[in-house]
Order: structure tokens, then sequence, then C-alpha cells
């Protein structure tokens, strides 16, 4: 396959829908909060019932004001809704309010990774509810399935990206980088498993140099970065083989199935829904004025791409940077951290270290644990006044992240404070030559890098306290 691909260029766009997290309804005051009991928030207006009137809830205008412009779109005067007409058992009033030729954010673009993707457009939506078929969770044995309307009209805003991107790589940055943005202005949690941020991904081939795009397949159901690219490079390499055995792709909609790793038609042109759209009747088309725009890009946040530029100017690896930012808690820790002063370099190491390991053992967010930015400066600055060695902190990191307690405290407790009297080091580093003579035969017959052995002996006789600096000094100074 892989000669076959060199011929290829690959054109992918995606659909991304984003919930947004209001309190309540695009257009129904029901609530919006995850898990709750089945069918526990559904006003007659989310039941579609008859002589109903939606109410645009602004927050959701809000939030799609405010991810347009962090998409760097243009924001219209005017948007209006739609209906989008289709039958299925999760819409009850058979169709959906949507944004169909007036969307509410307009030609936009996102840089990523140094290349521009376009994004065509982002209208806001409702969601439908939730189908649970026979013989799912719940259901075993069952020959009949149940439909939770708890979801049904959340609102979305689903964002149209340009076919501007060229492989599966490509297309999970973009998809990555989204979601970054999204959750740093706080319109969306971006957690994929759950559906709070969903993707369809179009995908089509053309012969290399070609300028005429070939015909696409949408592969829905993708709920993982990983997935949607494994899904993408199925689909290259499903539509290469069509082309080279002389057949056509066609247009159609397919379904990613990750076990399997394979996409399935779904269905295709033929059985495309002709959604009838029409003006909303019951909702005024929308006048977002300058001021409204301009007072929502007041509160924009720092977004993840100046974040990790800034990380990146206090001296952090553009690596770093980018790993810090993908965990928006941890970088949200590092900035109160930074804000009290602390030493960006030894702040970075704990939190990409030890800090980081301790959360990914125990599957904790940052601020699920006991640890504050006041403590991790208080550690720092014990390091920086080398009351404690970078090792002892290193050891008494997981503590604080456990119980809470000040670095000052467990220091003074344990007796960790550094060892920089010379004279002490001078005696223990003698002790532990004179207790390897061997070693110190080979040392002085030219086998130097035996001195890391030393300096290991001394530390473990001190526990770590000693002040490596002057182990290194003292012990060169014994073995001559
Ligand atoms: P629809 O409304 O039928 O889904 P659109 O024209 O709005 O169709 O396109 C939907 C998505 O498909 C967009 O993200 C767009 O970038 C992408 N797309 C359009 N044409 C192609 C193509 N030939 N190959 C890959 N992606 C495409
Ligand atoms: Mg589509």
């Amino acid at each position: 396959m892989e000669d076959l691909r060199d011929k290829y260029e690959v054109v992918i766009g995606l659909e991304v829908h984003a919930q947004l997290k209001t309190k309540s309804k695009i257009f129904a005051p029901d609530g919006c909060e995850f898990g709750k009991e089945p069918n526990s928030e559904t006003s007659p207006i989310t039941l579609g019932m008859p002589g109903v009137l939606p109410v645009l809830n602004k927050e959701a205008v809000n939030m799609g004001i405010l991810t347009g412009l962090a998409l760097n779109c243009e924001i219209p005067e005017r948007c209006k809704f739609d209906r989008k007409q289709y039958f299925y058992p999760d819409l009850p009033k058979g169709y959906q309010i949507s944004q169909y030729d007036e969307p509410i954010c307009v030609n936009g673009y996102l840089n990523v990774k140094g290349k521009r993707i376009g994004i065509t457009r982002a209208h806001l939506e409702e969601d439908a509810g939730k189908l649970v078929h026979a013989g799912a969770d719940g259901l075993a044995g069952s020959s009949y399935s149940l439909v939770d309307l708890n979801r049904a009209g959340t609102p979305l805003l689903e964002i149209v990206s340009e076919p501007d991107m060229r492989s599966s790589e490509e297309a999970r940055n973009y998809m990555e980088e989204l979601r970054n943005i999204v959750r740093y202005i706080g319109v969306c949690d971006g957690n994929l498993e759950e559906g709070s941020m969903r993707c369809d991904a179009n995908i089509s081939i053309m012969p290399k140099g070609s300028k005429e795009f070939g015909t696409r397949a949408e592969i829905k159901n993708v709920n993982s970065f990983s997935a949607l690219q494994r899904a993408i490079e199925y689909e290259i390499d499903r539509q290469i083989e069509i082309v080279e055995e002389g057949g056509k792709v066609i247009q159609e909609t397919r379904l990613w199935d990750d076990n399997a790793r394979e996409t399935k038609s779904m269905r295709g042109k033929e059985d495309a829904h002709d959604y009838r759209y029409f003006p909303e009747p019951d909702l005024m088309p929308l006048k977002i004025s300058r001021e409204w725009v301009e007072e929502i890009r007041a509160k924009m946040p720092e977004l993840p791409q100046a974040k990790r530029e800034r990380y990146m100017s206090l001296g952090l690896s553009e690596y770093d940077a980018s790993v810090i930012v993908e965990q928006m808690g941890l970088a949200l820790f590092f900035d109160e951290v930074l804000k009290l002063g602390a030493s960006p370099k030894i702040a970075v190491n704990f939190i990409m270290g030890e800090i980081a390991a301790y959360l990914k053992e125990t599957k904790l967010e940052i601020n699920e644990t006991k640890l504050t930015p006041e403590n991790l400066v208080e550690l720092i600055s014990l390091i920086e006044k080398n009351t404690i060695s970078n090792n002892i902190g290193k050891q008494i990191i997981v503590d604080m992240m456990k119980d809470g307690s000040k670095a000052s405290e467990i220091v003074e407790k344990r007796g960790l404070s550094q060892i920089s009297d010379t004279g002490a080091i001078k005696e223990i580093a003698q002790k532990v030559c004179d207790a390897n003579p061997d070693q110190v035969t080979a040392y002085k017959n030219g086998k130097v890098q035996l001195l890391g052995f030393f300096v290991g002996q001394v530390m473990k006789e001190t526990k770590g306290r000693a002040n490596p600096k002057a182990v290194n000094e003292i012990l060169k100074e014994i073995l001559g």
C-alpha cells in the first residue's frame, strides 16, 4: 500500500459538533447536566408538544460568538434559525432547529502546527435525544429500544472545516487543537469518549498533482483521537484500492467500527435525506450588534497557541509547552505557580516529572490532589535556597499531593534539610572510601567513572541530604 499512497493526494474536511456547556437547553428551560435520571429534563418544549414556543438561550449565543472569535471567524450582523426535517425516534418534534444559510460564524481559520486550516462556518443547533438499543447495557436480553430525551435540545455548535487537511495526522492535530480551544474558552468539555465533542470526517483521494477533488465518503462514529486517525487511514486505503481496481468511490456515509478496525456503509447518496430546510417561523432572525461581539471579545482568555508561545519564551521546549497545554488543569496550575513568582524551570521539572507521574498513576486531575500552587512555590524556594536538594524535593512532593502538607513542615519533621557542612560530608566521604578499598584502587588506576558510585554511597549514607556539589568536590579531593 505504501508505494500506492505516493500516487495519491488525500483530502480531508472535518465537521465537529461541540456540546456547549450552558446550564439550560438552547430553546427550553430544562437543565443540560449529564447523567440525570432518564427523561427527567423534558419540558413540553423538549418533547415537541403542540403549541409550545422555543425561546433562544442567550448563553448559547454568547458561547457561539466566543468560539467563532477564537477560530478567527467573522460574526455576521444577522443570523437565523431553520428547521431541518427528518424522522427518527430521538427527535420528538420531527425536525431539528439548526442554522442553514445564515450561520452565526463564517470564514474562519486555525493555524495548526504551522498549517492553516480554513473554517467554512460554525452554526448553532439543538442535539437529539439518545436511543438505548435492545441488548445494550441495562437492556440485556431485550427486544426493544428505549429513548432518553434529556439530551434533546442541548446546544451544539457545529464547526465545519474547509477540505484543507492532507493527512490523518493533520486531521488529528486540527481536532486536538480545536478541543484545546473549546476547553480553554470554557464552552465545551471536549470529551470525545462521552460524546460532548463529536467528529464526522470527510475523506477523498485524487491523483497527485490533480486540482479536482475526488468523491468523498463521510465517516461517523469516531470517538477518540486515535480512532479518528485509524478511521482515516483505513478509509484512504479502501478508496485507493477501489480506484486502483478501476472502480469509483461513491459518495456515502460510513460508520467506523473501532473494534473491527473498519468502516461500513451506513447510507449512500441515493438515500441521503432531503431535509426540506425552511426558516424557523417561531424564532426571529438574530441581530448581533458589534458592541455585543466586542463585549465577548473582551472576555477571551489566553488561547492555547498563545499559551504555548508564552511557555516557550520562558525557556520551555516546544514539546514540554505542548504537553502542559494539552492538560488544561496542569496548565492553569502552572500559571498560578508562575504568578506567585516561582522559577519556571524548576516548576516544570516537578510538573512534568513527579506530579504528572502521580496524576497518571492515580488517574487524578491536579485539582483533585491536595497540592496548592502556594505549597509548590514554597518547595521550589527551599530548593533555590539550598535548604533541601532537588532530590529531597522529589521525594516529598508526592506526600504534599496526598495530604496537603507544606514542604517546610515535612523537612522539619523528618530532618531533611540539606547537609552543606563540609566537615560532616568529609567525614562520611572518608568512611565510604575506607569501606570500599577496591573501588578506591580502581579509581586511582584510572577508572574515574567510579566517582558516581562514591557519590551514590555518600548520598545513601545521608539519605539524599548531602549537597551534591559539595560531595563531588570533597570526593575528588579525597580520591586525589
Ligand atoms: P454536507 O453539507 O453535505 O455535509 P459540505 O459541502 O458542507 O457537505 O461539506 C462537509 C465537509 O466535507 C466539509 O468539512 C468539507 O470541507 C468536506 N469536503 C467537501 N468536499 C470534500 C472532498 N472532496 N473531500 C474531502 N472532504 C470534503
Ligand atoms: Mg455532512
